[in-house]
């Protein structure tokens, strides 16, 4: 048996397995005692749908990984990359077009196989615990923009990477990451005015009450506001949350609507506060210059592994092609991007503790940032007691009871 394809096999069955686990202690850690904190903001009753619904999402998440691990393992085992290569290749489009649509047919072939489940989740299970505000009208509008972005987008930057590494020689590698690089800065720069509103509506914060708290504040504080927006997350969710987006010029806070409509104004300034902590600390600079960091090692790690002639046995694909090498790359890539992933997941969960107390700090409104929490929790139903391991995995924050015993011991001090 080809070494690459033991390889390969046993890193789709170690991430399966170890996200696995992940999720089976995540649900033993469910107990139906309320923590201390929330009495008073969950009864016996509501707490136990917090947990079914945990319950519910982590076994409905187990489910599709384990079909979707299968199909992806016959697909390799029965030389799926080969017979789709065959496919488009003779269709004798050149090697950029032919790439392009090698890509198209995958991405297509993942989208379509994915709908029921994506169905499932948003009309059934959502539904049953009242989060979905979706209707089949904006699902299927936002399956077709969402395609179309990927059309465009992707097969732009997909030709850009072929067409560097299928002329410029041993440092295309690194012309890709530096191309690369800058389209993703770009698109960083011009998502809240071009793409995000594809989906959304953004609407400046209203005169008010809660606009002047928020520009006192921020006054306070010396930060340039370049906007806070409304966005109407109500169209697909009665879940709420808020996010800093863009940079330079474009950047702004958003919050949803939902968030407004379910939090004093105290507890916005208190959110709209953490948000400017990220900014004041820089965690978003900070953040681009590791993902540029680890862009570069992997565009470094792909222009070692083109046409890779094992690589391709392995996966049953018979014509070398730098389009191919590029998927078939991603599985070997895998495990670099899970690690990755974990040490971002930290850094951003210390992060998140830093803007807390920024906010805490600057704002003085630590109660309110609390009861901000522990209200956004009990509206998301999110789970208050996660297993470390879980966290560890795949936690960007930290689980709210951490968050809220920190803040707690900011305002004693
Ligand atoms: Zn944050």
């Amino acid at each position: 048996m080809n070494i690459y394809l033991i390889i390969i096999l046993a890193i789709i069955a170690f991430r399966y397995l170890l996200e696995s686990t992940s999720d089976l202690l995540n649900l033993k850690a469910v107990s139906p005692d309320i923590p201390e904190e929330f009495k008073g903001y969950y009864d016996a009753e509501k707490y136990g749908k917090s947990q079914d619904y945990l319950r519910e999402t982590t076994r409905w998440g187990l489910f599709v990984d384990s079909i979707n691990t299968v199909v992806l393992v016959i697909f390799i085992l029965a030389g799926g990359f080969g017979w789709i290569d065959g496919i488009v290749r003779s269709l004798s489009l050149g090697p950029i077009l032919t790439g392009v649509c090698f890509a198209y047919f995958m991405m297509l072939t993942v989208t379509v196989l994915g709908l029921p489940f994506s169905i499932y989740s948003t009309f059934v299970i959502e539904k049953k615990y009242g989060f979905n505000r979706t209707t089949p009208k904006t699902f299927v509008a936002d399956f077709f923009k969402s395609m179309l972005l990927m059309f465009i987008l992707g097969g732009a930057i997909f030709s850009l990477v072929l067409w560097i590494f299928g002329g410029l020689g041993d440092l295309a590698w690194l012309y890709c990451w530096g191309a690369v690089a800058a389209l993703q800065i770009f698109l960083m720069f011009i998502a809240p005015y071009v793409i995000m509103p594809i989906f959304n509506k953004f609407t400046p914060l209203e005169d008010g009450e809660l606009r002047d708290a928020i520009e006192a504040y921020a006054k306070s504080q010396g930060f340039k506001m370049k906007g806070v927006f409304c966005m109407d997350g109500s169209k697909r969710s009665s879940k709420s949350n808020a996010f800093f987006t863009g940079f330079g010029k474009t950047r702004r806070i958003v919050l949803y609507d939902t968030l407004i409509k379910n939090h004093s104004v105290d507890e916005l300034v208190a959110i709209i506060a953490h948000e400017m902590g990220h900014y004041k600390l820089k965690h978003i600079p900070s953040a681009i210059v590791r993902s540029l960091v680890v862009s570069c090692f992997m565009f470094f790690l792909l222009g070692l592994c083109l046409n890779n002639e094992g690589l391709f046995a392995a996966f049953g694909v018979d014509n070398l092609s730098i389009y191919m090498s590029l998927f078939l790359f991603g599985f070997l890539y895998s495990p670099v991007s899970m690690l990755v992933g974990i040490v971002e997941s930290i850094i951003s969960r210390k992060h998140e503790f830093q803007a807390d107390a920024y906010a805490a700090e600057t704002s003085g409104l630590g109660e309110s940032m609390i009861s901000g929490l522990k209200q956004l929790s009990v509206d998301n139903l999110s789970n208050l007691t996660p297993h470390p391991f879980t966290v560890f995995l795949t936690y960007s924050h930290p689980p709210v009871l951490q968050r809220i015993r920190a803040i707690e011991g900011k305002i004693e001090n």
